[in-house]
């Protein structure tokens, strides 16, 4: 089976670990400074259900509540990783915000989305219940995990679930 393109954008508040999970998944590391003011597109081909796909993430520069939503980035992916803290309160408010505005821009289309609350290792100073997580997601409909990109917890699983979200979404529909 041929390669298939699927463009994703890595979204949601200041210092959540946006960068961080894109490039653990993307390079198999843990940067510890990485300039928050850049936008980054990343490229991995990756193997889900004996599929390849080439992935090109976007690592947004991060969002807040006053952002508006870019445009183009409603017209121009094929999924989208929404992510906050578990150490903030306000990161997961903000995630809100930020899926609030993705709708408006799309309509009621259906869209593939990822809920992740990172930071798991820190789970002294976790703010967000698990529970408050999933229960946000499933009012969505969409998927949800924890993860910790500084300890490679289900990093992976992110873009692999969002990859089979995208390819039931597609279903018969021409390929984009
Ligand atoms: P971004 O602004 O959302 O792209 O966030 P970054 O990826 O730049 O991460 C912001 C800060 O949080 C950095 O100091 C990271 O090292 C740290 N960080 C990111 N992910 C994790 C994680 O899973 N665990 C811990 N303990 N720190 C993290
Ligand atoms: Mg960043």
């Amino acid at each position: 089976m041929p390669v298939k393109e699927r463009r994703i954008a890595v979204m949601g508040y200041r210092s959540v670990g946006k960068s961080s999970l894109s490039i653990q998944f993307v390079e198999g590391q843990f940067v510890d400074s990485y300039d928050p003011t850049i936008e980054n597109t990343f490229s991995k081909v990756t193997r889900v259900n004996s599929q390849d796909y080439e992935v090109k993430l976007v690592d947004t520069a991060g969002q807040d509540e006053y952002s508006i939503f870019p445009a183009e980035y409603s017209m121009d992916f094929h999924g989208y990783v929404l992510v906050y803290s578990i150490t903030s309160q306000k990161s997961f408010e903000v995630v809100k915000i930020i899926y609030d505005k993705l709708l408006d821009v799309i309509g009621n289309a259906h869209v593939p989305i990822v809920l992740v609350g990172n930071k798991t290792d820190l789970h002294q100073e976790r703010a967000v219940s698990t529970e408050e997580g999933r229960k946000l997601a499933e009012s969505w409909k969409a998927s949800f995990l924890e993860a910790s990109a500084k300890q490679n917890e289900s990093v992976a699983d992110i873009f692999h679930q969002l990859l089979l979200q995208i390819e039931r979404n597609n279903g018969n529909a021409q390929e984009k």
